[in-house]
């Protein structure tokens, strides 16, 4: 990668995102500027969505192209077993300790003996939100929509709605045979490597105007709930849930952090600023899969992770490993169990567990997906659904919180792996950049 770019600081978005929050949080209370804020909204709104689309537009063409590019670096796609197989197991082991950092921190903390139960009409919101033809209904259907959710009937429909794990498996698959085409398949070779290049170049593009995209994007969501008065008194009423949450989350960081170092012997604190403008990206936008051509080109140009580990791991885990989301998931439904006085057994945690790393699994990388899979891990302990009102309020936020972990473990993730894919890349040139 050409490297003079890549290096752009990280402190424009640092510094965007806290004068977002000031304006957003301050803005409305001072005297007189409430109704003007309020007309400047919708300008923020638009900046927002348009750095969205940006960063979405090449989602797509990036997850085919870096996929394929993974395997044809490898040379052969019967070399991805090994790397693949500890790519799954770290997704899985990562997720359960998420999970199991959830319970103990609702089970120690208790911010249900501090929570108001829901009111009727709150009740009434979660069930005409939740009304969604493709709501899932119970832990066997949800089981049976994951091993699903790898195929597709159709291509382009998976791609216009942004279904990202059937086009990683067609790539796989389609960059496999390519590996069997000898010099027939040079050419089309080539023309993948090229692309997937220019794609991250674009990513690169975008990112100059990154700081201004998520000063929009903070300004218009932080603004737009603060003048409904949907800010202060919200986290004051979740105060206890939000702040359980967020230490939780916080502590799955310093996991993967220790994992980090243990794995590569490198500084964590190095790998975190080198992911910065990822992780950031994702606590303003909340969608791990918009984030995901700005975590692939951190991931390479500045953590130094190789292509082959970037480009499968992290398209892969934007999808599949959701460590924020499966932590929020477990500890949002001990939350509601507490709150409603709804006792549970300790099998009934061990089903929430397990119902929750599914469920993690199950969301897709887009806004407040896992609020709408969390029915399944209510359904599977019988919990009532009408308890999501008393988190529906404050989802978009820990939304935030929970995306960015959600980032940060798919790029340990491939740091961590990354030995297992130079060790079978050694004998295949690794595809040069500028080549
Ligand atoms: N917004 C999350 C993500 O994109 C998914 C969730 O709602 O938990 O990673």
């Amino acid at each position: 990668m050409n490297a003079e770019p890549s290096h752009s600081k990280t402190w424009p978005m640092v510094m965007a995102i806290g004068l977002a929050l000031l304006l957003a949080i301050a803005g409305p209370l001072i005297p007189g500027l409430a109704s003007p804020f309020g007309r400047v909204l919708p300008l923020f709104e638009a900046g927002g969505d348009i750095f969205l689309r940006l960063l979405k537009m090449l989602v797509v063409p990036l997850v085919v192209c870096s996929v394929m590019a993974g395997v044809l670096g490898l040379g052969d796609v019967r070399k991805l077993r090994r790397p693949a197989a500890l790519t799954l197991l770290f997704f899985l082991v990562t997720t359960l300790i998420a999970v199991g950092i959830g319970l103990l921190c609702v089970n120690a903390i208790r911010p249900g003996d501090h929570a108001a139960l829901p009111e009727e009409s709150a009740t009434a919101a979660v069930t005409a939100r939740l009304d969604r033809p493709d709501r899932p209904k119970d832990t066997g259907a949800i089981l049976a929509n994951v091993v699903r959710m790898l195929f597709t009937d159709n291509l382009f429909a998976s791609a216009a709605k942004m279904d990202l794990l059937p086009l990683i498996f067609f790539a796989m698959v389609f960059a496999g045979l390519l590996t069997t085409r000898g010099a027939a398949g040079e050419p089309l070779k080539k023309l993948i490597f090229e692309t997937n290049e220019l794609l991250l170049q674009f990513v690169l593009l975008i990112m100059k105007v990154a700081p201004l995209g998520i000063f929009c994007l903070v300004v218009g969501r932080f603004g737009e709930k603060n003048l409904k008065g949907q800010l202060y008194g919200e986290l004051v009423k979740t105060a206890w849930y939000m702040g359980t949450i967020v230490s939780g989350l916080a502590i799955q960081v310093v996991v993967l952090l220790v994992l980090y170092a243990l794995f590569t012997r490198r500084s964590p604190w190095r790998f975190l600023r080198d992911m910065s403008r990822s992780l950031l990206t994702a606590f303003s936008t909340a969608s791990s899969s918009a984030t995901l051509p700005v975590t692939i080109e951190c991931a390479i140009d500045r953590a130094g992770v190789s292509r082959q580990a970037s480009d499968f791991v992290i398209p892969l885990g934007s999808t599949i490993n959701m460590n924020g989301t499966a932590h929020y998931e477990a500890g949002a439904a001990l939350f509601i169990a507490q709150a409603m006085n709804i006792p549970l057994t300790f099998m009934d945690q061990i089903v929430i567990a397990l119902t929750a790393t599914l469920a993690a699994i199950g969301a897709a990388g887009i806004p407040e997906a896992g609020l709408v899979t969390m029915v399944i891990v209510l359904n599977a302990v019988g919990l009532p659904e009408s308890g999501l009102a008393m988190i529906l309020s404050v989802d978009w936020l820990l939304d935030r919180f929970r995306t960015t972990v959600n980032v940060f473990g798919d790029a340990v993730g491939a740091a961590v792996v990354d030995p297992a894919f130079r060790s079978v890349a050694g004998s295949e040139p690794v595809p040069a950049a500028d080549s």
